[in-house]
């Protein structure tokens, strides 16, 4: 029985907890795959190692700011950059860049 494929904490989003049916990220690999759920697409929106977490965090308060609804479209081109400039900054107090 293929465990690993079903598991679902591996197959949970990191942001908003669906179940995805795919791994986000296997190792340093990314599925360039979106979650249907919060929209966010891993391996382009949560790229950059070293923000990964402040970027899954500012996106769930989006996403919950947003009545838990997807953001598609002209709201997701907004949130991704509202996202990224969030995650550089709170990661700003522990890098010099
Ligand atoms: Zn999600």
């Amino acid at each position: 029985m293929p465990d690993s494929v079903s598991d679902p904490v591996a197959n949970a989003c990191p942001v908003c907890e669906a179940l995805l049916g795919f791994e986000p990220w296997k190792g340093e690999s990314a599925s360039d795959e979106i979650c249907p759920s919060c929209g966010i697409q891993f391996g382009y929106n949560d790229a950059r190692r070293e923000l990964r977490a402040a970027v899954y965090d500012e996106w769930r308060k989006a996403w919950l700011a947003n009545d838990r609804k997807p953001f598609l479209g002209e709201a997701w081109r907004r949130v991704s950059a509202e996202v990224a400039a969030a995650a550089r900054r709170s990661s700003g107090r522990n890098r010099a860049t």
